[in-house]
């Protein structure tokens, strides 16, 4: 999530965290809301990702030009695109080796549908799921209704995607969580694992010339200013490879003779979206 071109769609993402913890025993739901999200949303939703093009959207309704309400495909790259572009990464190759070798790969888990589908998708996907607008289960029209406002939603390791929704990179971002280390996002939480996601996602769009938006810009700040302090291998090997304990030593000793448990810290204050705070400790 660097400030690179930003997309004048996208002007939300801010977010906050001041909603109560749901109830542990109704499903989640991990997507991407389009528009103005209701900034508790993403905190309630501890999966939650955030893009939009609501705004997009209603300047297209508005508009009587039948050119304009024809369908606008976003283009976004495929599952097979991404594993392509990470293998011919020289940074990236290597740090996903053990991964390929163990089967993780986009292709074929990226699934891009069009409009009509991906509603009845959708819908069908919130179904019994918490509404994170109202902590109870969605209702059926309640699910109909929050459906126009995904983007993409994420089932175990399948990736839905609205074809007129987000942009080209939402599936760079979403195949680069398939490849995280399965230690990662227990140990990061949501924010710190958004804002990795989006750094790592910003590099290989940088490699492809690939436009990328300001996505969970405070998570992404946070995290490239960790990268800055304590240097982008660390984080990297912890983000792809599990070397977790690597980086909370490396976080702690560039911390100084005080420094053991700066890295704790820091995840704290990633959790509580305190990222002012986060960012002060590197
Ligand atoms: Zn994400």
């Amino acid at each position: 999530m660097t400030k690179h071109v930003r997309d004048p769609r996208l002007d939300e993402r801010e977010r906050d965290a001041q909603a109560p913890a749901p109830a542990p025993e109704v499903p989640q739901i991990a997507y991407e809301p389009g528009g103005q999200p209701n900034r508790s949303v993403a905190a309630r939703a501890a999966l939650a990702r955030g893009y939009g093009n609501q705004a997009v959207g209603r300047i297209l309704a508005r508009d009587p030009n039948p050119e304009l309400e024809a369908v606008k495909k976003v283009g976004h790259k495929t599952g097979a695109e991404v594993d392509t572009a990470l293998d011919a990464s020289p940074f990236f190759k290597p740090l996903i080796a053990d991964g390929v070798k163990a089967g993780k790969k986009a292709d074929g888990h990226v699934h891009i549908h069009d409009a009509a589908t991906f509603q009845t998708k959708c819908v069908a996907y919130l179904s019994g799921k918490q509404n994170p607008n109202t902590g109870a289960v969605f209702t059926d029209d309640e699910a109909k209704e929050f459906a126009k406002n995904v983007n993409a939603y994420q089932e175990g390791k399948e990736i839905h995607v609205h074809e007129e929704r987000g942009e080209a990179a939402t599936t760079v971002h979403e195949s680069m969580h398939l490849f995280a280390n399965d230690k990662w996002l227990p140990k990061v939480g949501f924010n710190a694992n958004e804002g990795t996601t989006e750094y790592f996602t910003k590099k290989l769009c940088a490699e492809l010339k690939l436009t990328r938006g300001g996505y969970y810009a405070d998570q992404y700040a946070a995290v490239k200013a960790l990268v800055d302090y304590v240097g982008e291998t660390y984080v990297a090997e912890a983000y792809f490879e599990g070397k977790l304990d690597e980086l909370e030593a490396a976080v702690d000793k560039k911390a100084g003779e005080a420094g053991a448990g700066t890295f704790g810290k820091w995840l704290g204050y990633m959790k509580a979206s305190k990222y002012a705070e986060a960012k002060a400790l590197t």
